[in-house]
């Protein structure tokens, strides 16, 4: 036998040459009446830990030296001291447990309540009954046959002890297992009293100790049978009729194993339904308020129990919890968008709370819910952050996505802008929806609506500003187009200057104009722009057209072009007759005469030049002066911008051309002399 001294002085020992745990055996009270540190290790390395409710205990009482360590290891293969019978050595005193062999119950065997006439051991004897009490389903007498009946022995004073303590443990509240099974052996049965008569004696007298028992007021009428089930056996001589011995030893101890057996003595109502987790520290529990002589409350220990418990299946759940949660903690901070996150937290929290419950359970109703609560809002509020989280980087991802697919959308010339923008919306608005409702944990607070309007406002935004700028792009485009369509007949219209030239002018004007309005409202149509932005940009588009023709009138009207063309009204009427045909002037040709005509001819042209001035008042058409876009930012007013030549311009026109006019008289005037000095 090795033997260990552990904490605290307990020993616990392990048979040698055995590996298997099941046969080790540990000291929970030892003879300085401290409570063991190690219970709860020995209960999981005896694999009863996570028996939940499927486990028994059972305790034995009895006189020292009556054969009680040797009977349970018979009955239970256990290994507690047996006193040696050559040195006759006591054994060590307290409260020793060890797992029955094959069998999930934990057996206690009590030592050292011996010496009726020592105070000392009276206390510890009743410490031990309280702590059997609360805990053993069966409570094991153990006597002699000759002790049956002996009153004043010290059997029976253990009973009355029992009885007390019991009382007071039990007494007054109807709890789950607070009934108890005492079981009496009455060992070196000889055989000449039955058993029947043993047990008549035995109860007789059990029934005068309960009488003697003084018990408070409102509990004077409870019996003995209200609190116990009594059972009685024999045996026989251990070393006078061994085999018998064996034998009945045997039938005893399917009594314990066998649920079938009539006199099985497990029964589920003796259970004191402390789940097996939490026997040890129950025990503790237990002894702790026994050895400071506090009044054993057991609901509120129950209650305690649960608490701690619950607490500490609750932080181991919760550490294997923390431990899968941090494992995306990373990415998601990272800002990457978890794919199948939902399902993962669902995962890690149905697990923790399958856990939890699988263990806390069995505990105190109240305290079980309760600290459930609590784990829930734990592990929520550590969800919680990566739940939002991945509803940022959704969000985030999602509008990378929405202006990518903008981009793509509107490549070439072939879309429909509001074709492109709402499938990009959609497209955006269903991917976030769909990461975040996976995301979303039900029984939650949780909310991704928010956010996703958040997202809304935000692709409007985006489309809008991209509207804006394919707008612009494509009223640009018209613009070119204007410009293309009508610089050759304004050109060719201001070439022939005539009363009805501005009338020609604003006419392909006109036509140009609407033919661009037209090709704008075709286009904006798949825009999905607004009655007032279709308004604002035609008045742009407008303006810009206006001011396109205005450009080519400048240019058609600059000085030297204007001159030229002046000059070649003149030319036209000076230097040709009627036919066409150039004039040769001969003397008696009126030239000053023609020369005058044609002068004036001409110079009635410039203000015709002047000012744009249509002979068909239709034609006077005004430009909506009031709108202010963006488009035309250029300080712009119509109504002057009517005028081509300003009176300074136009006079110093008229003075540049008659120079000219001049020079083609002298001109003439000299041609017509050298023919007559031909
Ligand atoms: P305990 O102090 O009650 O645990 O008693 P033990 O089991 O240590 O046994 C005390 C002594 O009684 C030992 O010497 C045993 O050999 C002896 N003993 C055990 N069982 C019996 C029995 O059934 N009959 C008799 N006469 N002696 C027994
Ligand atoms: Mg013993």
């Amino acid at each position: 036998m090795a033997s260990a001294q552990g904490v605290n002085g307990h020993a616990q020992q392990t048979v040698q040459a055995s590996t298997d745990a099941s046969t080790e055996r540990v000291q929970v009270v030892n003879e300085d009446k401290t409570f063991t540190s190690e219970l709860t290790g020995q209960i999981e390395r005896w694999g009863l830990r996570d028996s939940g409710f499927n486990y028994n205990i059972v305790a034995v009482f009895g006189s020292q030296s009556t054969g009680k360590s040797t009977l349970l290891n018979r009955l239970f293969g256990t290994t507690f001291d047996v006193m040696d019978e050559t040195r006759r050595q006591q054994t060590t005193k307290g409260i020793w447990m060890c797992r029955g062999k094959d069998m999930s119950a934990m057996v206690m065997d009590v030592e050292g309540t011996d010496g009726r006439e020592r105070g000392e051991d009276q206390d510890f004897e009743r410490k031990s009954a309280l702590f059997s009490l609360a805990s053993s389903e069966v409570l094991i007498v153990n006597m002699w046959e000759h002790q049956v009946g002996l009153y004043q022995g010290a059997n029976m004073s253990l009973l009355k002890t029992v009885f007390e303590v019991n009382l007071g443990l039990f007494g007054k509240k109807t709890l789950d297992g607070s009934r108890t099974l005492l079981l009496f052996v009455i060992r070196d049965h000889v055989g000449a009293t039955p058993l029947a008569n043993l047990q008549a004696t035995l109860i007789a007298d059990l029934n005068r100790i309960w009488d003697t028992l003084s018990k408070p007021d409102e509990l004077k009428d409870r019996q003995l049978s209200d609190y116990f089930d009594l059972a009685f056996t024999t045996l026989p001589h251990k070393i006078l009729v061994p085999d018998k011995f064996e034998a009945d030893v045997k039938t005893l101890r399917k009594r314990f194993t066998d649920k079938s057996d009539p006199g099985y003595v497990f029964k589920p109502q003796y259970h004191k339904r402390i789940p097996a987790d939490g026997v040890a520290m129950y025990m503790s529990n237990i002894w702790e308020q026994v050895q400071t002589n506090k009044d054993l409350d057991l609901p509120t220990q129950q209650e305690l129990l649960a608490q701690f418990r619950c607490d500490e299946i609750s932080a181991g759940a919760l550490a294997e919890f923390n431990e899968q949660a941090k494992s995306q903690k990373r990415p998601i901070e990272s800002g990457r968008v978890v794919e199948g996150l939902g399902a993962l937290m669902k995962n890690w929290r149905a697990q923790a709370l399958t856990r939890y419950d699988r263990d806390a359970s069995r505990y105190h109703k109240g305290v079980y819910t309760r600290k459930r609560g609590d784990l829930i809002s734990v592990i929520d509020s550590t969800l919680s952050p990566l739940f939002l989280g991945q509803l940022k980087n959704a969000h985030k991802s999602c509008l990378v996505t929405f202006k990518k697919e903008l981009l793509d959308g509107l490549k070439g010339d072939d879309y429909s802008f509001g074709d492109v923008v709402t499938k990009a919306t959609k497209n955006c608005e269903e991917t976030f929806t769909s990461v975040a409702k996976e995301a979303l944990i039900e029984d939650t607070d949780w909310n991704w609506e928010d956010e996703l309007e958040v997202i809304k406002e935000e692709t409007r935004g985006i489309a809008d500003q991209c509207r804006k700028d394919e707008t612009k792009k494509m009223v640009n485009q018209i613009e070119r187009n204007v410009k293309k369509l009508i610089s050759e007949p304004v050109e060719i219209q201001l070439s022939k200057p005539s009363t009805v030239m501005w009338d020609g002018v604003l006419k392909t004007f006109k036509e140009v104009l609407a033919k661009a309005e037209a090709t704008y409202l075709a286009k904006a149509k798949s825009f999905n722009c607004t009655e007032e932005e279709n308004t604002a940009a035609l008045a742009a588009l407008r303006k810009r057209s206006w001011i396109v023709l205005r450009g080519k009138i400048e240019e058609q009207t600059a000085d030297q072009v204007l001159l030229g063309k002046l000059r070649g009204h003149f030319e036209e009427q000076f230097r040709y007759d009627e036919q066409g045909v150039p004039r040769v002037w001969k003397p008696e040709d009126d030239i000053d005469g023609a020369f005058v005509k044609a002068k004036e001819q001409t110079l009635e042209l410039v203000p015709l030049y002047s000012r744009i001035k249509p002979s068909d008042p239709s034609l006077e058409f005004i430009l909506d002066d009031e709108s202010s876009d963006d488009l035309a930012n250029e300080e712009f007013e119509f109504a002057s911008s009517l005028v081509v030549l300003s009176e300074t311009k136009s006079l110093d026109l008229i003075n540049k051309f008659r120079k000219d006019a001049d020079a083609y008289f002298v001109e003439a005037k000299r041609s017509t002399v050298s023919s007559i000095a031909q």
